[in-house]
């Protein structure tokens, strides 16, 4: 007998809630589809991503592999055409504009490559540090107690008032964290006053000002020196550990590998790779890479693997005992 429509339909929902399950970000079967021009550009094409609450992870790949676009999509500036993406419970292709708002503003925490971007000019780093608090409406620290909490508790109270306490809360708030992330001597300077690395660093603080559960950065590093860039990182490792916040980081940086517990390799709009640092017994530390597998059992061959042994279009596969070995097509006597 044929399942009826509403059986097909709960079927479907049964297996998309099943990927990810309860994780911190959940992209299932990701599209986003640039049209310019009556031209497609298909950026991410069914991409699953899991990353849990409180991880620290990095995302590489060539240019133009979709990094930027799925950044977007899970700092809700962009929205993507097909599939799941859910952040902290929420989902991202369905909230109106006003969650959408309160979501940037308190959920997530964002920082561009571009130094100028992330910083207004005429703002001490304290003052660009308090700003968003001031946006969100809040006196500072207020969803300091975990999940869940957006703006609006600490200045609850006083109504509209946000007076002299708040603003002294947000000022305090705004000296300890450029203090955690080593830029405290910044504070009273404005962007034009300090190098690259140490507006990265308050740009860092301004993401984390209104105690977002997830920051994104991309590229953070792209415009500075490997000294200055290890600087950066040291400041959003900070971030994750002592603050608990969730990180993901784009990057071209190879070394970055060696520092996050978890690397997300994007290949044309896809994972395709991830890397996993562990210690071993001895406490060595171990970069192991995976090649990613899909619920439908698609993988991604190292592209340097196919060219290596000319693999186009067709391989032979064979199960052994503990392996799939995976061999060039052979080559077919044309019968005619
Ligand atoms: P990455 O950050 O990995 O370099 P992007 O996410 O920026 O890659 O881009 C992925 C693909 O989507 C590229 O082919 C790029 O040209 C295209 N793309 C990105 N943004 C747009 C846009 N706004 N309009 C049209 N195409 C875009
Ligand atoms: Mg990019």
């Amino acid at each position: 007998m044929n399942p009826t429509l509403s059986e097909l339909e709960a079927k479907a929902t049964r297996k998309k809630a099943a990927f990810g399950g309860d994780a911190h970000i959940v992209c299932d079967n990701l599209v986003r589809i640039y049209k310019t021009e009556g031209v497609e550009v298909v950026a991410l094409q069914g991409l699953d991503l899991a990353i849990d609450k409180g991880e620290l992870v990095a995302i590489v790949g060539a240019s133009g592999s979709g990094k930027s676009t799925l950044l977007n999509v899970l700092s809700g500036l962009d929205v993507p055409t097909a599939g799941v993406a859910r952040v902290a419970g929420t989902d991202l292709l369905s909230m109106s504009a006003k969650d959408r708002l309160r979501y940037r503003r308190s959920v997530v925490g964002f920082i561009w490559q571009q130094t100028a971007r992330n910083l207004l000019p005429y703002l001490t780093a304290r003052e660009n540090v308090e700003l968003p608090m001031k946006l969100a409406g809040g006196g500072g620290r207020q969803a300091g107690a975990g999940a869940g909490g957006p703006q609006g508790r600490a200045g609850a109270g006083a109504g509209a008032g946000a007076g002299a306490g708040g603003g002294r809360e947000r000022r305090e708030r705004a000296g300890e964290l450029l203090e955690l992330l080593g830029v405290g001597s910044c504070a009273n300077r404005k962007p034009s006053e300090m190098s690259g690395g140490e507006q990265q660093r308050v740009a860092i603080a301004v993401a984390l000002a209104n105690s977002p559960q997830l920051i994104l950065a991309d590229e953070p590093t792209g415009e500075l020196d490997s000294e200055t860039s290890e600087q950066v990182f040291d400041a959003l490792r900070k971030a994750n550990r002592e603050l608990g916040v969730t990180v993901v980081i784009v990057t071209h940086d190879p070394l970055v590998s060696e520092q996050v517990d978890r690397t997300v390799g994007i290949r044309d709009g896809r994972t395709s790779s991830e890397t996993l640092r562990r210690e071993d017994a001895e406490g060595q530390i171990i970069a192991e890479e995976y090649a990613v597998l899909d619920r439908v059992g698609r993988l991604q061959l190292p592209r340097d693997f196919m060219n290596a042994l000319e693999m186009e279009r067709r391989v032979r596969l064979e199960l052994e005992s503990d392996h799939i070995g995976v061999w060039p097509a052979r080559e077919e006597p044309s019968s005619d």
